[in-house]
């Protein structure tokens, strides 16, 4: 007899494999990140189809076959339909599953980061067109998802003395963090060319995507160029931390 396994989950990717089998990548509530296979799910009489569509909450059964978890039941929970009917939306929904399936490696369970997703679709789901909105949920999602993970950039005191910063900051991708101006300069001389100098509106906005919860956030005052400096600083952290 297999053991049948359920949890909530949501579902973040699928690739069709197969004439009509779908391998999803989901997170679950109960197990962490997982990916099962919908076998002959994309037949029209599949029972399975209509309950794991893309970026939406399902509660899902799965067995434990011989190479893949087998899809066995699968419940609709949320649609999100706003997310799948505007583009912008959809975008970010990409961006985060993508993100959340390169940072997670493995299947562990994470109750931090099923809030934070849960979080994440419903704001996306709810907020209305802006996309200074949508990019800022992203940034919102990246921060914090570091955070749980571990990851986060050192914005409290000099990342690479631990002393105070002074007025004169920098940020080091090589250090992950903010620093001093002494050492930023002993830095540059051996050879960290990752340095720039960091202005204190910008400190302040990577501090409160570190620290302050959405509400909060959906009141800073955005510029274009503030969100593509996040979008930079995003992909480059990025590369550096993993
Ligand atoms: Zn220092």
């Amino acid at each position: 007899m297999f053991v049948h396994y359920r949890s909530e989950a949501f579902i973040l990717k699928r690739v069709e494999r197969g004439e009509s089998d779908r391998l999803f990548t989901v997170f679950t509530k109960e197990f962490g990140k997982l990916e099962v296979l919908g076998k002959a799910i994309r037949k029209i009489k599949s029972k399975l189809r209509a309950g794991a569509p893309l970026f939406s909450k399902s509660e899902i059964e799965f067995i434990q076959g011989k190479t893949f978890k087998i899809l066995t039941d699968a419940i609709l929970i949320e649609e999100f339909k706003n997310i799948k009917e505007d583009l912008g939306k959809l975008e970010i929904a990409l961006k985060v599953s993508d993100l959340l399936d390169g940072l997670l490696k493995g299947e562990q369970k994470d109750k931090k980061v099923w809030r934070l997703l849960g979080e994440t679709f419903d704001e996306l789901n709810n907020c209305s067109i802006l996309h200074t909105l949508h990019s800022l949920i992203y940034y919102h999602f990246f921060f914090k998802l570091l955070k749980i993970l571990g990851y986060s950039p050192s914005l409290a005191s000099c990342a690479f003395c631990q002393k105070n910063l002074g007025t004169k900051i920098s940020f080091s991708f090589e250090q992950r963090g903010l620093i001093c101006y002494p050492c930023s300069r002993r830095l540059k001389k051996e050879g960290d060319s990752t340095i720039f100098e960091i202005r204190a509106k910008r400190i302040e906005f990577l501090r409160n995507l570190l620290e302050k919860d959405f509400s909060f956030l959906k009141k800073m005052k955005l510029e274009a160029e503030d969100l593509k400096f996040l979008e930079k600083f995003s992909k480059r952290y990025l590369a550096f931390v993993f």
